[in-house]
């Protein structure tokens, strides 16, 4: 329950802006189209309530992840929030009055707004579009950059509101959405501007560059001035590497040591422009910045009962578990790891020791290019015939987490069961 807090918290928001349009209605001041003026006020505001939630969660508050069941679950309120306020300036506009002739300066701010907004909506929304994509260069990085201009429009959005020709008489209505434009302003200020100096962004130095296979990089970290930031096993942090330009961008990683280690260790798949480069030119000594640790995908709060499902660098969380465990495991733990050849797999000696050290450690390897993939019904057997009050962990990529779920979800599994991390913000 406490997981759906934040969303439902973002809806009763929507619903009482409604509400407070209805009981504090304007008057009708018989203006022609007054129904279409108000129904289009009510549009904009509900508008300003999503994106100041969106421009709220870009802020990435620690405080706030169990209420959505932890950052990765955050940016998919992030991406649904901000989806459903792109459909609704549509909406907004094609239901306002619009008169062709003495447009005032809010007409013009709308028309500012909506260009900014669209089309860096379209951006985000449309990686696939090659027109688009030039703008971005197509990388993350970019749309990133691009990305942070929408509070602008934000602002002038809502200027746009108090500025138009003949406003409807709402005041009510007015000074409720007031506080969420002040809360979008401030969150988008907090963000792009003075952010940094209330986030810890620490200084480490990388102290050892492994290559544990062909594609994967492990990178030891050491703080400069030893302080290790609070954390639990599965959590992940965001690291930069400053002395570098193309690794001088703040990235996700999982933390793959344990917490009581001295060093942070992330272990890293090269995969794009960062993570390859990572894997070709980091060296220790280089000089980084960590920002964390973040997230909720912690075993410890599970049941008794569970079956971890790894796939590919979706490894990283159940490292960080297994070494955290000192021989003391207290569940029973079914632990499927599955990649496609052997070589691909990591840290299987390490694995198997700790299956020995903990003999609820049940350690399942699947090579799915020999094996098969991995499927439900393996799973249900191994775990005695049923899985209906086990507690679910997955983590690996994002179409075998989802057909997972569905899957367990229909053996029903209750969904306050199933615990997956998503390696995806966008
Ligand atoms: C919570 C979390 C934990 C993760 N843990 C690990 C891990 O332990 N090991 C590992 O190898 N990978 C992990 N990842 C994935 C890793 O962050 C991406 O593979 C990496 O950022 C890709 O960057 P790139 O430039 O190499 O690839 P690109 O091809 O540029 O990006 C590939 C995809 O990665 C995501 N991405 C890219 N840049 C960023 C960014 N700055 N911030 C957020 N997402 C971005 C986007 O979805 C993008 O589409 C994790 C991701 C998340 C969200």
């Amino acid at each position: 329950m406490k997981r759906n807090i934040g969303n439902l918290f973002i809806i009763a928001c929507v619903v009482l802006t409604v509400i407070v349009w209805f009981a504090f209605p304007p008057e009708n001041d018989g203006r022609a189209n007054f129904a279409r003026q108000y129904a289009g006020e009510i549009i904009g505001s509900v508008n300003i309530v999503l994106m100041a939630s969106a421009l709220f969660i870009s802020t990435r508050p620690k405080w706030a992840e169990p209420y959505f069941g932890g950052l990765d679950k955050m940016y998919i309120t992030h991406r649904r929030v901000a989806t459903t306020a792109f459909l609704l300036i549509f909406v907004h506009v094609l239901t306002v009055p619009i008169s062709v002739t003495g447009w005032k300066l809010g007409n013009y701010l709308a028309v500012i707004a909506f260009t900014g907004i669209v089309s860096i909506v379209l951006v985000s929304l449309a990686p696939r579009i090659t027109y688009l994509n030039k703008l971005t260069g197509g990388t993350y990085e970019g749309w990133k950059n691009l990305k942070q201009y929408i509070g602008i429009f934000f602002i002038i959005a809502f200027i746009h509101s108090l500025t138009i020709g003949k406003p409807l008489h709402a005041l009510a209505a007015i000074n409720w959405v007031q506080i969420f434009f002040i809360i979008g302003t401030v969150s988008y200020l907090y963000t792009e501007v003075f952010g940094r100096y209330f986030k810890k962004y620490v200084p480490y130095t990388v102290a050892a560059v492994k290559y544990p296979n062909a594609s994967t990089t492990e990178v030891t970290l050491r703080a400069k001035n030893n302080s290790i930031p609070k954390q639990r096993a599965g959590q992940f942090l965001f690291v930069r590497f400053p002395s570098d330009k193309t690794l001088n961008e703040s990235h996700p990683f999982t933390i793959s040591s344990a917490p009581h280690e001295d060093v942070l260790r992330v272990t890293v798949k090269a995969s794009g422009d960062f993570t390859r480069a990572l894997f070709g030119n980091l060296k220790p000594g280089t000089d980084a910045v960590v920002e964390g640790a973040h997230g909720l995908f912690d075993y410890k709060t599970g049941g008794q009962k569970q079956i971890w499902i790894a796939g590919g660098i979706g490894l990283t969380p159940f490292l960080s578990f297994i070494r955290d465990m000192d021989g003391n495991l207290n569940q029973e733990v079914d632990f499927y790891y599955t990649v496609r050849h052997k070589d691909e797999a990591l840290f299987l000696e390490e694995i198997e020791a700790a299956a020995k050290a903990n003999p609820r450690l049940k350690v399942h390897i699947r090579y799915s290019a020999t094996d098969g993939s991995l499927n439900v019904d393996d799973i249900v057997k191994n775990a005695g015939g049923t899985i209906t009050a086990h507690h679910l962990y997955m983590c690996g990529p994002l179409p075998m987490v989802q057909a997972f779920e569905k899957k367990f979800l229909a053996l029903s599994v209750p969904a306050n069961n199933i615990h997956y991390e998503e390696f995806n913000f966008r």
